[in-house]
């Protein structure tokens, strides 16, 4: 196999290039909706889950598992990545750019100093200069991460 697939690096903008193109080609646009497209997003996020379903935890690197079960864990956290980017072009939202943001606050939500080695949400981090509400006013997110 020859292309895109060989290539390492590849940028989001790359693969919103080529799955724009493999739907234009198939006039598949026709059926790619932000409902659609979301709702098989969730679907692949399924397939994903099965993987690691009645497993238990798993070592990181997950150094037991046969090389064709690497080989589908990956084909899914494409198809879960695919997804989400053409969902993000279709909706307009530039996803690089809307992540780095997210990781920004992120890091103003979650400061080194109060979170380090903690893994409570945001909404239980106590600072004596900052309240929950004021972190939520400045952040604008409401949720987890
Ligand atoms: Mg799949």
């Amino acid at each position: 196999m020859t292309g895109i697939s060989q290539r390492e690096g590849v940028t989001l903008e790359e693969l919103k290039k080529k799955m724009a193109d493999f739907a234009r080609e198939r006039d598949w646009d026709k059926f790619h909706s932000p409902r659609n497209l979301l709702l098989a997003l969730v679907g692949e996020v399924g397939e994903l889950s099965e993987i690691f379903q009645w497993k238990g935890e798993v070592p990181k690197g997950l150094p037991d598992w046969k090389e064709e079960e690497k080989d589908h864990l990956g084909e899914e956290l494409s198809d879960v990545l695919l997804y989400l980017v053409r969902l993000s072009d279709i909706c307009g939202v530039d996803l690089g750019k809307a992540a780095l943001r997210k990781v920004e606050l992120n890091a103003i939500k979650y400061p080194v100093g109060l979170c380090k080695g903690s893994s409570k949400k945001y909404t239980h981090i106590t600072t004596t200069t900052t309240t929950d509400s004021e972190v939520q006013s400045n952040n604008g997110c409401s949720g987890n991460v």
